[in-house]
C-alpha cells in the first residue's frame, strides 16, 4: 500500500466511523415536539397545580426551561395545529374559521398542499420525520401527515371525541366515557390498525411508538411529533394509572402523561442523545372548562379552551435540551408559531422567502439570552381579532366565553390589562393607556395589511 492509498483508507475509515455523522449532528439537532390536547396552564405540578404529581415533567422544566407567556395560535385544535405546524397564522391559509371551528369528520378541506411544514422542511434538509398521535389538519389523502413531510405516521386523524355512537348523548358519552361509545380509527401510515382505537392504551402505545422510533433513528437527525390524545375528553388511561390522582380521572390522564415523558427522555438518555436532542413539550390549547371535572385548569388565568382569555391561549411549556438549552425560568413571550423559524434557525436552514412567517427565532433564549425575540400576541378567534398582546399590555377588541351562549360583546374602547401585574385580566387599565390601544391598533392595521384572501379550508364539505 502506497502513502495516496493509505491515506484514502484512513478517510474513508474516519466518514465510516462515524466522523462525518457526527459533525452533521453538531449542525443538526434531533426535534421532539411532545403535544397535548387541552392541557392547561395550571395543570402540572411545576405550574402550580396541588393535587395532580407531575415529577418527570418537574424535573424536565428544572433541568431545562419553564416558558411562563407561551402561546398558541388559536384556543382549539385545528387552527392551534396549523400554527404549530407551518410557523404561520391560520388567517394566511385557511385554517380557521367563524362557521366550523375545527375540522370534522365531514369536512373535505384541510392544510393546503402548499404550506410547508415543519416536518417538510427538516425532511428536504435531510432529516426523518414522524408524527406519532393526532393529526387534524384533514383526512383527504392530500391532507394526511404522510402528504406533508412526515414519513411515518401512527395515530388518529382527528379528535378522540369524533366518530362516536350517534344514539349515546354526547355529554354523556364524554362524561362516563366507555371504550364502545367510540369508533375512531387508528392507523399506522395508511393502513388501519384498529378499526376502534383502544382509548385506554393510546398513551401507552404512542410512547411505545416513540420509544422504537428514536432508537430507530439514533444515527440519523429525525424530528418526532408527538401529538397525545389526552387530556382531550372522554378521558382515558391505563390500568396501571386508574386512580392514581387525587385529582379523579383527569389526573390519572396527566400522570400517565407524564410518565410518558419520562420514558421519552429515558429513551434519549438511553441512546445517547441527550445532548443533541430539543425536546419542546407543550399543549394545543387551554382547558376544557365545559366538562367540569373532566376538563383541566388555567390555574391563575381567566378563561380556557375556545376564549381569548390567557386561559384559552397561554400554555405551560418546557424546552429541554442539556447543551441546547440553558436552565431557567423564561418570562419572556414565545409561541408554538415561532417552533418553525427555530428549528430552522437550529438546523442552519433557512427560512422560505416566498411567504410570510408569523413566528421567531427562539435561539437566543434557548441559549440564555434575555432580549425578547417577539413582543406581540394576536389572539384569533375564526378569522376575527379579538386581542392583542403588545409587551405587557393585552387589549381586548371582542370578547365570548369559550364554549358559552353569552353574546359577542364588542367593546368600543378596548378592555386592556397589564398582564405582568394581572395575569388573571381582573383590572382594565384602558382610561389610563390611551397611547398603549393606539399603539396596538396601529400594529392590527399594519398586520392586517399583510393578510390576502384564501379560500376557507373548515368550511368545504
Ligand atoms: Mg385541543
Amino acid at each position: 500500500m502506497n502513502l495516496n492509498q493509505l491515506i484514502i483508507l484512513v478517510f474513508g475509515l474516519l466518514v465510516t466511523s462515524g466522523v462525518e455523522a457526527e459533525s452533521i449532528r453538531k449542525e443538526k439537532p434531533n426535534y421532539i415536539v411532545i403535544f397535548c390536547d387541552d392541557l392547561g396552564y395550571g395543570d402540572l405540578g411545576s405550574f402550580g397545580h396541588p393535587t395532580i404529581r407531575t415529577p418527570n415533567l418537574d424535573k424536565m422544566a428544572e433541568e431545562g426551561q419553564k416558558w411562563t407567556n407561551f402561546y398558541v395560535s388559536s384556543s382549539v385544535c385545528t387552527p392551534s395545529r396549523a400554527g404549530i405546524m407551518t410557523g404561520r397564522l391560520p388567517i394566511r391559509n385557511g385554517m380557521c374559521s367563524d362557521n366550523h371551528r375545527v375540522i370534522f369528520p365531514e369536512s373535505k378541506g384541510g392544510l393546503p398542499e402548499s404550506e410547508i411544514t415543519f416536518a417538510k422542511i427538516l425532511s428536504d434538509h435531510g432529516y426523518n420525520t414522524a408524527c406519532i398521535g393526532k393529526w387534524h389538519l384533514g383526512h383527504e389523502p392530500q391532507f394526511l401527515p404522510t402528504s406533508h413531510g412526515f414519513d411515518y405516521f401512527y395515530g388518529l386523524k382527528y379528535s378522540n371525541d369524533m366518530d362516536r355512537d350517534p344514539n349515546i348523548d354526547y355529554w354523556k358519552s364524554c362524561r362516563h366515557p366507555k371504550q364502545e361509545y367510540f369508533q375512531i380509527s387508528l392507523y399506522r401510515n395508511h393502513e388501519i390498525v384498529q378499526e376502534q382505537a383502544i382509548q385506554t392504551e393510546l398513551t401507552k402505545n404512542y410512547t411505545k411508538e416513540a420509544i422504537a422510533y428514536i432508537e430507530k433513528n439514533k444515527d440519523k437527525p429525525f424530528a418526532l411529533y408527538l401529538a397525545h390524545a389526552m387530556p382531550h375528553v372522554p378521558l382515558f388511561r391505563s390500568d396501571e394509572f386508574e386512580g392514581t390522582s387525587k385529582r379523579g380521572r383527569y389526573g390519572d390522564v396527566i400522570e400517565e402523561l407524564d410518565w410518558s415523558v419520562g420514558q421519552v427522555l429515558k429513551a434519549l438518555r438511553d441512546n445517547g442523545l441527550e445532548k443533541k436532542t430539543l425536546v419542546v413539550f407543550t399543549s394545543d390549547n387551554g382547558p376544557w372548562l365545559m366538562f367540569q371535572s373532566h376538563g383541566g385548569s388555567a390555574g391563575l388565568l381567566s378563561g380556557g379552551k375556545g376564549s381569548t382569555y390567557e386561559g384559552g391561549m397561554r400554555v405551560p411549556t418546557v424546552f429541554w435540551g442539556p447543551g441546547i438549552v440553558e436552565p431557567g425560568v423564561v418570562m419572556e413571550m414565545g409561541s408554538t408559531l415561532d417552533l418553525f423559524p427555530t428549528f430552522c434557525a437550529l438546523s442552519g436552514i433557512d427560512l422560505p422567502q416566498d411567504r410570510i412567517y408569523d413566528g421567531s427565532d427562539l435561539s437566543p433564549l434557548l441559549q440564555g439570552g434575555h432580549e425578547p425575540v417577539r413582543n406581540e400576541i394576536i389572539y384569533y378567534r375564526g378569522t376575527k381579532i379579538y386581542a392583542v398582546r403588545k409587551g405587557k399590555y393585552k387589549a381586548h377588541f371582542l370578547t365570548k366565553s369559550g364554549y358559552g351562549g353569552d353574546p359577542l360583546v364588542v367593546h368600543e374602547t378596548p378592555l386592556l390589562y397589564d398582564l405582568e401585574v394581572d395575569p388573571a385580566e381582573r383590572f382594565d387599565v384602558a382610561s389610563e393607556h390611551p397611547d398603549i390601544i393606539e399603539e396596538i391598533k396601529t400594529f392590527v392595521d399594519a398586520h392586517r395589511s399583510t393578510l390576502k384572501p384564501v379560500t376557507n379550508q373548515l368550511d368545504l364539505y
